[in-house]
């Protein structure tokens, strides 16, 4: 998935014709300017902390919410889906190294949070996400992703719908290679993918 967080939509444009399905997003504003001039065509998702006071703007645009955390923000986000007659995919964003700056819920809480989400009625719940510590080598990484992915199979085994638990949202342009090593199927690349267009126009 292309990050394009403070990304023009011109270069948006560049990626998704180089055949990019999914975009993610980190502020709806953002996301909501971009929607107008890209569309639904692509699979929006919503990488940043969710505001209650956002989420019926969140509910119209995005396809897949991936940073939900906590009971208050599924309840919001469930109902805004129901006023709008949509189905939305959910993730649940763990906060795996306990890092204070981070969002994302605490692993221990994390069943809880499933539980809650397992019964609103608009959300289907698809997997987890996580953003692993900062680390100079990506290789220390490894079992924080290698936590994650334990977690992710554990919940699912317990699951009511097991069939939808398919996506493992881990890794970004420093340690996706790791991270798909130990079981993501989404990668969120920004960088990676955006730092020559970006240095191009000499941003
Ligand atoms: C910005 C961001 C990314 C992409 O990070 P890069 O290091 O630029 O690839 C991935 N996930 C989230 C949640 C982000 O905020």
């Amino acid at each position: 998935m292309a990050v394009t967080k403070n990304v023009p939509v011109q270069d948006i444009r560049l990626v998704l014709s180089a055949g990019a399905a999914a975009i993610g997003e980190n502020r709806v504003q953002e996301a909501r300017q971009k929607f107008a001039q890209i569309g639904p065509a692509v699979s929006w998702h919503m990488l940043g902390h969710l505001q209650t006071n956002k989420v019926r703007t969140a509910a119209a645009i995005f396809d897949m919410v991936e940073s939900l955390d906590s009971p208050r923000a599924a309840e919001a986000l469930d109902r805004a889906a129901g006023g709008l007659d949509r189905q939305l995919d959910v993730l649940i964003e763990v906060n795996i190294a306990a890092e204070e700056q981070k969002f994302g819920i605490a692993p221990e809480a994390t069943r809880d949070l499933v539980k809650r989400v397992a019964k609103a009625q608009h959300l289907r719940l698809r997997g987890l996400m996580a953003m692993a510590p900062y680390a100079a080598e990506p290789g220390l990484v490894r079992p924080f992703f290698r936590r994650l992915a334990a977690l992710f199979r554990e919940l699912r085994d317990e699951a009511r719908h097991p069939e939808h638990w398919n996506v493992l949202s881990m890794g970004m342009t420093n340690d996706f290679e790791v991270a798909i090593a130990e079981g993501a199927t989404l990668v969120r690349i920004g960088t990676g993918l955006f730092a020559a267009t970006a240095a191009g126009r000499g941003r």
